[in-house]
């Protein structure tokens, strides 16, 4: 439930803690565990929404669902924790991983510490005291010398600026911030701009509903079917069974999945194995289809093979000629951009209410009061669906307005892109943690596994601070340009880079930097450096400790 307002004395005083942590999804709620519960911190999350969970209390368009598997796409820490719980299905709905969330929020009795319905708007950091003072939407002021952001990746929406939304008369949703009530499409005629992984996830649920759907597509884009089934109490109990060789393997391998990436190059076998290879993820469905071939991230060749195979089986389900070419007209290898995997994606174009339209060749001039007008006609419509993505990663941390010493913001160090020390600290912002930040393997990642590793390296930065009286923990600006440097030359050596699109690229928002932002060096390799970096006593950091 939201706080009560203020009063005129709190909006002047400045409430004090040991940390503040902004967002209260998988990583804020961590934080909170760890530097409470376990370190006997005084803590305080600030947190928009007026409930837990991040991406999945926002996210709740239909079709929401995860992506990694249910039974990894979980917290690790607490053996307990995963044998208690139950998910239904391989790729559980937005309310089940709510669900899970708000559980492990009154499990480890993390509400209280919570301050929901505040927006943080301000983060400056005190010299004379060496604090960070956060200003909210509430007109309240809350200090403490370590200043976490659990601020997620994917929670800025993107709402393209497109003429004439303002005169639209019918309605409007993004995605990403989803009328709870949810969104009655019977009878409608809706339009939905956006084929990434939440336009994919969306559009065979809104077609089903609707009376017409118009997809907008300006960039067709990979999908792999998810086949998602139910789980049965067998393999639930083999999974939890086998529970602590899964960790393992997810917490050392590259992308925190539970999968295992082949030894095999592509042209190492026979025509007929690869296919037999493709064929056999196919069927298997999910995210895995990227671990068929060791060499698909970074032989063009290779991948070439994986998108023809995939264009392949887009073509024998659409069943019009001329929307399955745009359908896989792909102008980027596979996985470049993050790979959608879909239940009933492109059948969904065999229906008779489902139009696409292909915004790259003739692109959207305005909306109009009754629709969206393109090439000089307009496409009536009831409901406009946004599914235009995020301004990912560093979107979050900007909107916060933080300022470091000297008043210098993080929009002026980050005017040319984001430089980061390991995607955790900031040169010239003390106490400054980030977790996920740009520059950690994160969005590449099972994103739970690689959230706790930082969270688990953050709290042990800042015992580790307490105990050395240290008032100030800082990225030194050799450190954040050698990592910021190490980060663009392990994307060069693969073929990310080449979708120049992507917001990974930070493509997707206008004016945005172009800079490679995730660090693709594999999370199991990553960890080792954080807890070298650690085990030396924070090499790349410079320390000032306490007056006095
Ligand atoms: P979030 O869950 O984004 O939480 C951040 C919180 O910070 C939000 O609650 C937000 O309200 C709050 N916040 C932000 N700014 C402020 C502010 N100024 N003041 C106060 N509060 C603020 N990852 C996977 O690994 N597998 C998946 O299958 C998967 N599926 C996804 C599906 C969707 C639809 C989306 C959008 C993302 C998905 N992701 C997935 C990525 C997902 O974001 C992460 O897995 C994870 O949920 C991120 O947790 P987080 O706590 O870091 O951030
Ligand atoms: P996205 O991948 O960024 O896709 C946005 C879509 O909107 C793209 O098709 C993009 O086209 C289009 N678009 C953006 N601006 C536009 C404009 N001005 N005009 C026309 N089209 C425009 O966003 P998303 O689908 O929300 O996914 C974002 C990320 O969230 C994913 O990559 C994934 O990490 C995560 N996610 C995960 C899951 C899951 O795991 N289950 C589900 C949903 C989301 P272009 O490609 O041409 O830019």
């Amino acid at each position: 439930m939201p706080d009560a307002a203020p009063s005129p004395d709190a909006q002047a005083s400045i409430a004090t803690f040991d940390a503040l942590v902004i967002g209260a999804g998988f990583a804020g709620l961590y934080a909170l565990h760890l530097l409470r519960n376990q370190q006997g911190l005084k803590v305080r999350v600030l947190e928009a929404a007026d409930g837990v969970g991040g991406t999945w209390y926002w996210n709740r368009y239909p079709g929401a669902r995860c992506d990694s598997e249910s039974w990894s796409y979980c917290f690790q820490f607490d053996d307990a924790l995963v044998q208690e719980w139950t998910w239904s299905e391989r790729y559980p709905r937005q309310p089940e991983i709510l669900r899970y969330l708000n559980h492990v929020a009154d499990r480890y009795d993390l509400r209280r510490d919570i301050a929901f319905s505040t927006r943080v708007t301000g983060a400056r950091f005190d010299e004379a005291s060496d604090r960070w003072v956060v200003t909210t939407d509430r007109g309240e002021r809350l200090a403490a010398p370590f200043l976490i952001t659990a601020v997620g990746c994917l929670s800025a929406a993107n709402i393209p600026d497109i003429p004439g939304l303002a005169d639209f008369r019918g309605r409007w949703v993004h995605t990403g911030e989803w009328p709870h009530e949810g969104v009655d499409f019977r009878g409608k005629r809706v339009g939905m701009i956006g084929t990434g992984s939440t336009g994919i996830q969306a559009a065979p649920v809104i077609a089903e509903e609707a009376a017409q759907l118009t997809v907008f597509q300006r960039t067709p884009n990979y999908s792999v079917p998810a086949q998602n089934h139910p789980l049965d109490d067998a393999f639930r109990a083999r999974k939890k069974a086998e529970w602590p060789v899964l960790r393992r393997l997810m917490r050392s391998n590259t992308n925190g999945h539970p999968y295992t990436i082949s030894e095999r190059d592509t042209f190492s076998v026979s025509e007929e194995e690869r296919r037999a290879a493709y064929a056999q993820a196919w069927d298997q469905g999910g995210l895995s289809f990227r671990a068929t071939f060791r060499d698909m991230m970074v032989n063009k060749a290779a991948n070439d093979e994986a998108s023809a195979y995939i264009r392949e089986r887009i073509r024998a389900i659409v069943k019009d000629p001329r929307t399955a070419e745009l359908l896989t007209a792909f102008d980027h290898p596979f996985a470049t951009k993050r790979p959608p995997i879909d239940t009933g994606y492109f059948e969904t174009f065999n229906r008779d209410n489902v139009r696409l339209v292909d915004i790259r060749a003739t692109p959207i001039e305005r909306i109009a009061a009754d629709g969206i007008v393109i090439g000089g006609e307009t496409i009536p419509l009831d409901i406009i669906v946004f599914a235009t993505g995020f301004d990912a990663m560093t979107g979050p941390l900007l909107k916060l307005g933080i300022a470091g010493p000297g008043g210098r913001t993080l929009a002026e160090a980050w005017a040319e892109g984001p430089r980061t020390y390991l995607g955790l600290g900031v040169e010239g912002f003390p106490n400054l943690f980030t977790v996920t930040g740009p520059g950690s393997p994160s969005v590449l990642t099972n994103m739970p596994v690689a959230i706790e590793q930082h969270v688990e390296w953050i709290a042990s930065a800042i015992a580790w601070a307490r105990a050395n009286r240290v008032a100030r923990i800082e990225a030194t600006g050799e450190a954040a340009r050698n990592w910021t440097a190490h980060v663009n030359e392990v994307a060069e050596r693969t073929l990310y880079p080449t979708a120049k699109s992507s917001w990974y690229l930070g493509a997707n928002i206008p004016g945005k930097p172009r800079v490679f932002m995730p660090y693709l060096g594999g999370l199991g390799r990553y960890r080792e450096i954080c807890d070298e970096v650690a085990a030396s006593g924070y090499r790349g950091f410079a320390v000032t400790p306490l007056r006095g």
